[in-house]
């Protein structure tokens, strides 16, 4: 489904489809960590991990995500809750016993062990055959495209190809569950766009469940079915990409994902899902979108709408008032950045040929309309 079906959508009907899923396989259940006995770096979590999705951990550095993987992984475990998989607890089971295949940043290969061997090393510890060993190798260097590189040593490949490697030695034995920590983070730019997209092939092909963490919300939104963005060790949201990034739930998640413009308001009146929101920057007023949350008459809220959906108004359209900063091109797209009158920051991209009126030029006047559609009703920060 487009990004913009979804957008016309009821907030109802959205609810609906997110919530079809296949069987569950994991659960955390009100999971706790600390290191220092005074923070918790795991506040509270709950977390559902459906069989066969991609799920990326999203979430700034220092959220939480990586001690919720290790935990995952067996590689830590929680001072409270507990890990289930397939109803069974798993909170202390150890690693080895959990059928889950992990890639880190760092590679972590066996520097005096060939390609072939590095990929064969766990089959050799799960005391499998040889002539199968090589057969399960050789089909994993396939997948991870390193035919041809099996008597290289680790020295001699890339930071892509060893982390090829790397995937293949965590896929080779066929795991349940892949976990991956920040895999492409050491790769340039066009690499790790081609490797996301490789990775999302191989979820693909093989239907196995695949946790990633990373903290690049384009990586997220490129890869997963669900993204889970992390905040002080809690889920601040979970969802498809296009539900997060169209209906935050929160200034936080809107924020994180893409960029957004947040105007401080209070709500004047509401009728089922919309609500009148009068801005304090000049008391004009918009209507816009409430989620599930309470939001009576006199509420504080915040009001938020992407640049891309706010629009120069028409004369008869309710609109807040900016004067224009500075006015940038970027190809297909032009993004003005603008002042309101009380000084708050609004940024706007817009296609410059079908807009049927000149860019407007740093220190011109403009009147924004923020479509209803599109404006979200959200807790103040
Ligand atoms: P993320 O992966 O989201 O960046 P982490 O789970 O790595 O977050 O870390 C969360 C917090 O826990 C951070 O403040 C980090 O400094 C702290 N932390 C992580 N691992 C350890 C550790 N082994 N010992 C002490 N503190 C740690
Ligand atoms: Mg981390």
């Amino acid at each position: 489904m487009s990004i913009s079906a979804m957008r016309n959508m009821p907030s109802e009907v959205i609810e609906a489809v997110s919530l079809k899923s296949s069987p569950t396989l994991v659960t955390f259940e009100s999971v706790f960590k600390t290191y220092d006995e005074q923070n918790w770096v795991v506040n509270d979590l709950d977390l559902t991990i459906h069989q066969g999705e991609f799920l990326s951990l999203l979430g700034p550095s220092g959220s939480g995500k990586t001690t919720t993987l290790m935990m995952l992984a067996g590689f830590d475990a929680p001072d409270r809750g507990r890990i289930m998989m397939d109803g069974e607890d798993i909170s202390r089971l150890p690693a080895y016993r959990r059928d889950m295949g992990v890639v880190f940043q760092s590679y972590a290969l066996f520097p005096h062990m060939t390609v072939a061997q590095n990929v064969e090393f766990p089959l050799k510890l799960r005391k499998v055959p040889a002539s199968e060993m090589r057969a399960q190798a050789r089909e994993a260097l396939a997948l991870a495209k390193l035919e041809g590189f099996e008597d290289r040593m680790p020295s001699q490949l890339s930071g892509g190809q060893q982390q090829r490697v790397a995937l293949a030695r965590a896929l080779v034995y066929r795991p349940r569950l892949l976990l991956m920590d920040e895999p492409l983070g050491a790769l340039d730019k066009a690499l790790r766009e081609h490797m996301q997209l490789e990775l999302k092939a191989i979820h693909k092909q093989l239907g196995i469940t695949f946790i990633y963490v990373t903290h690049d919300q384009d990586e997220a939104m490129t890869m997963s079915d669900r993204v889970a963005v992390f905040h002080h060790g809690k889920i601040a949201q979970i969802d498809r990409p296009e539900i997060i990034y169209n209906r935050p739930s929160s200034c936080f998640v809107a924020n994180f994902l893409g960029e957004t413009n947040l105007f401080a308001g209070s709500i004047l009146d509401r009728v089922d899902g919309t609500a009148r929101v009068r801005l304090d920057d000049d008391g004009s007023v918009h209507s816009a979108q409430c989620g599930g949350g309470e939001s009576l008459p006199g509420s504080r809220v915040a009001l938020a709408i992407r640049p891309e959906n706010l629009s120069f108004a028409r004369p008869s359209e309710s609109a807040i008032s900016a004067q224009v900063c500075d006015a940038v091109f970027h190809g297909p797209h032009c993004k003005l950045h603008m002042r309101t009158t009380a000084g708050t920051a609004v940024c706007m991209t817009f296609n410059p040929s079908a807009i049927g009126r000149a860019v407007p030029v740093p220190g011109e006047s403009v009147r924004l309309a923020m479509p209803a559609p599109h404006a979200l009703v959200l807790p103040p920060p």
